[in-house]
């Protein structure tokens, strides 16, 4: 079985004590390649770093970098970044632009100044995307009608994944129709999601991909399990696969071949 974390920031600091050991970890329970996504400008030197180190280590997941400036952190977000972003994109080898996209869930952010800003920032991020043909790794929260009218307007044309997806069916096939997969994390894993239940049945196997999000999401079963620590990381992307198989009432082996091949589409990789 091969499994692809989509999305992690495996990168921050939670993990710099025992990074290698978690990563070993994760690939003796099937996690063959994980994404590492950039938030803030400020990082970007960890992020490579950590790519290159996690791409140094034998027996550890196949290292994945897409750097990019999140809409969470629009307040810290400079033009230069833009710029050192291109820098980023052009010296090394990335495999998508991310994570960026619209998130109004803080209501500062819902202040037309500070949603302009976001809205700049993903149009601009869209376009070097373009200019570089990398798909990108949206985050939306609380604006996905803004995010979808967005990758219209500007004929987004490469896909990418819609990670730790929030919206309702109609979103999901919206963002399925511009060329995107869905991505689920730790929440299939609750079932008082029924909003996500829905949406992954709605859509199907073949239009989703799984991910950790570590450290955040954390799986229900290893937040109340003692046997099971309480952090999240890429060792916890078995059980994501598990609650996803139950919800589609398909088999995990089947599933896990289908998310694969869906993860190496999504981020145009050949392996
Ligand atoms: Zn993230």
């Amino acid at each position: 079985m091969q499994l692809f974390d989509t999305h992690t920031h495996f990168d921050v600091a939670d993990f710099d004590h025992d990074r290698q050991h978690l990563a070993e970890q994760a690939k003796r329970v099937g996690v063959d390649a994980l994404v590492l996504i950039g938030f803030v400008e400020s990082r970007f030197d960890e992020l490579i770093h950590t790519h290159q180190q996690l791409n140094a280590w034998d027996k550890v997941p196949t290292s994945y970098l897409a750097p990019g400036l999140h809409p969470f952190y629009i307040e810290q977000h400079q033009p230069e970044h833009l710029q050192r972003l291109e820098q980023v994109l052009q010296q090394h080898d990335c495999v998508a632009v991310g994570e960026i996209g619209l998130d109004t869930f803080l209501k500062q952010h819902k202040q037309p100044e500070l949603f302009a800003k976001q809205q700049h920032y993903f149009i601009e991020q869209l376009a070097l995307a373009t200019q570089y043909q990398k798909p990108v790794l949206l985050h939306i929260r609380k604006a996905h009608a803004e995010t979808i009218a967005i990758l219209k307007t500007q004929k987004f044309k490469l896909g990418g994944i819609a990670h730790a997806f929030s919206g309702g069916v109609e979103e999901a096939k919206a963002l399925v129709k511009l060329g995107f997969k869905i991505g689920v994390t730790g929440q299939i894993t609750n079932p008082n999601a029924k909003k996500l239940h829905q949406v992954v049945q709605a859509i199907g196997s073949e239009n989703l991909v799984i991910e950790t999000d570590c450290p955040d999401m954390t799986p229900l079963c290893c937040q109340t399990s003692t046997e099971h620590r309480t952090r999240n990381t890429p060792v916890n992307l078995p059980y994501v696969l598990e609650s996803l198989a139950q919800t589609l009432d398909q088999p995990e082996l089947q599933l896990a071949a289908q998310l694969w091949q869906n993860s190496l589409a999504a981020l145009r990789l050949k392996f």
